[in-house]
């Protein structure tokens, strides 16, 4: 079967990052973690190799390298409309009820052994401050201030859960990188955040928000680093993608290849990302529908 792979504005060599704990490993996409592609497609080319020349086996190479595929999608199988707009990830059989029907705020626990303990999946939402993460949730809930993480640095940071559809946790973290926090709030920050991700069973993915209106950050990138050595699932989730007037310098599509082309360097393969907007709404229901396979699978 031929792929009928389309490649897109934003091509670059991405695989996802899928730790050897979590049970997305056990999986046949995901059982060779160190397995790069050999195609040579920078992170700037918007002008790939066709697949049309290439044999089968290289093209699905090619594929697995760039996209993210999901459990239960066999790489001989995929479309071009399994793949969401403005992402490297397939949708699987996993997908589904992904709309956000209703949501509550249940609590919030300065620590992660305070955190609710039913058992239910649960997905992460963290970044820097000012990264666009309250209006992101608030987006996806379709709400207005349902984001309570408090935005004062040095205050106490808290971990917010919500339950959603009365099934699965969204789960606000505290945003990192205030310019004015003291030494004493990094500590607790760092401390309590990194409880959180390392003994919480429940966690299916973190969506590590990256503000696509500046050059990669070195916090960021520091974040992600840690993230990927302690082997927790995340998702690039690129924020303020309708940002298209430079600010610091670059365009959002070359502050995101910029990003990409370092984490590319640093791991050796890479999670899924998406490009949104919490201004136009981009990528919110393909975000949801992503969710909603990682969650699915985990919960079946
Ligand atoms: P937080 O500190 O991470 O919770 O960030 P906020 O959601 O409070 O957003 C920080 C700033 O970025 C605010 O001025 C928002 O209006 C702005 N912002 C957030 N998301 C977007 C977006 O998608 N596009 C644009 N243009 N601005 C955004």
């Amino acid at each position: 079967m031929v792929l009928l792979l389309r490649y897109r504005s934003i091509t670059i060599n991405l695989t996802p990052l899928i730790p050897k704990s979590h049970k997305f490993h056990t999986l046949q996409s995901f059982r060779n973690p160190n397995f790069i592609s050999t195609s040579k497609i920078s992170a700037s080319s918007n002008n790939p190799t066709p697949t049309t020349n290439r044999s089968i086996s290289d093209a699905a190479k090619f594929a697995k390298s760039v996209l993210f595929i999901p459990p239960g999608v066999e790489i001989e199988e995929l479309t071009d409309d399994m793949v969401l707009p403005g992402s490297n990830i397939v949708i699987g059989p996993f997908a589904g009820h992904s709309q956000i029907k209703e949501v509550e705020f249940v609590k919030s626990s300065a620590r992660a052994r305070d955190c609710p303990k039913d058992d239910r999946p649960e997905i992460a939402i963290l970044g820097r401050s000012n990264v666009g993460k309250s209006s992101l949730i608030n987006c996806l809930v379709r709400k207005k201030e349902v984001a309570l993480t408090s935005k004062k640095p040095g205050k106490t940071q808290l971990i917010n859960h919500f339950l959603v559809n009365k099934s699965w946790y969204i789960v606000d973290l505290p945003g990192y990188g205030f310019a004015k926090v003291s030494d004493a709030a990094k500590t607790d920050w760092s401390a309590f955040t990194k409880g959180y991700f390392l003994n919480r069973d429940t966690l299916v993915c973190v969506l590590l928000l990256i503000d696509a209106s500046v050059p990669p950050q070195k916090i960021d990138l520091d974040c992600a680093n840690w993230l990927g050595r302690n082997n927790v699932p995340m998702t690039f989730v690129f924020t303020k993608c309708d940002k298209m007037k430079a600010t610091k310098g670059k365009r959002p599509d070359e502050n995101i290849k910029a990003f990409q082309q370092i984490i590319r360097e640093n791991f050796k393969v890479h999670p899924p990302w998406i490009l949104t907007s919490s201004v136009s709404g981009l990528g919110r229901d393909e975000l949801l529908l992503h969710m909603s396979q990682l969650r699915n699978y985990w919960d079946q």
